[in-house]
């Protein structure tokens, strides 16, 4: 009897699980996708491991042929770790909120501090920007053409006294900010090239003199496999809160974003997209995510036939709603599995406060009733899951026996099925059915 267990078992198992085969082809041409994108090696091994595991214990797909459901895994995983832990400007309980750029020379920084602050122009602050790169001749005089443009003030050392101390220009600010009633100071810093201890240093002196509510690391989409080495650097020199990608309107696939979020395990906040003020954005993960898998018409595809199972699963389901009699055995079993496959839903109660410790148990329990049940009704003659009212109490007997359950698990099964049943002839007879066009309350 065991023996028997074990095998229905596996070949459910078996039947509902990718195969390997498909899973390693697929990721062959995930992986050259990636690297295409430019995201650095190291990332994209992990990366691929990672869906890997996570296609391997997926159920197949009935909307989805293989490749397609591991397209759809990585598109979904790719959205997840580049979206997670977005958020919004954190501001200062105490005015003013500092927010300190930082990054590479040439990276985007002066041009994002005039598109950061014009947006909160727009959102009703009245922001200040602060020359803190005192390192190129022209940067003050770039500062402030910026600062016009977008309608805002700018605090810069007086002209002609000498180079100047970018720290004391930035704590200076803030007491200057304060006066002025700007409720946000930007602080522009000086990078380098290259990666530069002593222009790190300095950004790190400014952080520590003025300590900014958030330090924004900015980065040239284009910069492609530097980015891991660079946003490294900058980690440990300065520290930072959150990314800025700039230059996303080249043609670079964007997998620097993938590279930084990865590494950093910071959010990344904004987008830049462009020379003029305005070319600037929220970040949109799911965009950025197709950018980088660059298989626009494969997605599109993906979509569209999950859609169309769906509606077709959806109408299926509800004629059988409405005739009532049409429910059968066989529906009940599908509804079952479609609930078991909400994995989602399943690593929701998990996130929530309280249930991490009970994830397992919520797993176990839930999948192995499933598919018990789903053992008992495989063990039913068609004519027995079309039609429960034969089921006598040998045949009971002979179901139980079938799927190494007892006869009261069966009949368990059976008098929950004809509630199920009784309530849908209710719902479609006379009362309508609740949250249905047409249907009752
Ligand atoms: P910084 O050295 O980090 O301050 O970089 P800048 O703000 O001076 O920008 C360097 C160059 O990149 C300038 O020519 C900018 O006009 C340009 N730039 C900045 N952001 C973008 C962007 O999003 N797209 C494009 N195409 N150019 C940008
Ligand atoms: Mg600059």
């Amino acid at each position: 009897l065991s023996d028997r267990l074990t095998s229905v078992f596996s070949s459910l198992r078996a039947k509902g699980r990718l195969s390997e085969a498909d899973i390693d082809a697929t990721c062959r041409e995930i992986r050259i996708a990636l690297l295409e994108a430019d995201v650095a090696l190291p990332v994209v091994r992990a990366f691929v491991a990672h869906v890997k595991e996570r296609a391997r214990g997926a159920e197949v797909s009935q909307a989805l042929n293989p490749a397609q459901q591991v397209v759809k895994i990585v598109n979904d995983e790719l959205i997840d770790i580049l979206g997670g832990e977005t958020r919004r400007l954190r501001f200062a309980k105490k005015p003013p909120t500092v927010i300190m750029l930082a990054g590479l020379q040439g990276a985007g920084k002066t041009t994002l501090a005039g598109k950061l602050a014009r947006w909160l122009r727009e959102q009703g602050h009245a922001p200040m920007l602060v020359a803190a790169d005192l390192q190129r001749p022209n940067a003050v005089q770039q500062l402030s053409v910026v600062a016009e443009r977008a309608g805002v003030a700018v605090y810069a050392p007086e002209p002609g006294n000498g180079v100047g101390d970018p720290v004391e220009v930035a704590r200076t600010s803030i007491e200057h900010a304060r006066r002025q009633q700007h409720d946000i100071v930007i602080i522009d810093t000086a990078g380098r090239l290259g990666i530069d201890q002593e222009l790190m240093k300095q950004a790190a002196d400014i952080r520590d003199a003025v300590t900014p509510d958030e330090v924004l690391f900015v980065v040239d989409a284009m910069i492609g496999q530097d980015a891991v080495t660079t946003a490294q650097a900058f980690m440990e020199g300065v520290g930072f809160d959150g990314v800025v990608l700039t230059k996303l309107d080249g043609d670079a696939r964007g997998g620097a974003a993938l590279s930084v979020r990865h590494i950093t395990g910071k959010p990344i906040m904004f987008a830049s997209t462009g020379e003029k003020l305005e070319d600037f954005d929220a970040f949109h993960p799911d965009r950025m995510a197709s950018r980088i898998l660059d298989m626009g018409d494969i997605l599109t595809l993906i979509e569209q036939a999950q859609r169309t199972f769906d509606e077709e699963q959806a109408a299926k389901m509800a004629g059988k709603l409405t005739s009532g009699d049409g429910f059968t055995l066989e529906d009940f079993l599908e509804q079952m599995m479609m609930v078991r496959k909400m994995g989602p839903i399943k690593n929701l109660l998990g996130m929530m406060p309280g249930m991490g410790q009970m994830r397992d148990q919520i797993n176990q329990i839930d999948d192995r009733d499933l598919d018990r049940v789903a053992a008992i009704i495989r063990s039913m003659t068609p004519a027995e899951r079309e039609n429960p009212k034969i089921i006598d109490g040998s045949r009971r007997a002979r179901i139980a026996r079938g799927s190494g359950v007892t006869v009261t698990e069966v009949n368990n099964l059976v008098v929950r099925f004809f509630d199920a049943q009784k309530m849908m002839k209710r719902m479609a007879g006379g009362l309508g059915i609740p949250g249905m066009p047409g249907g009752g309350a």
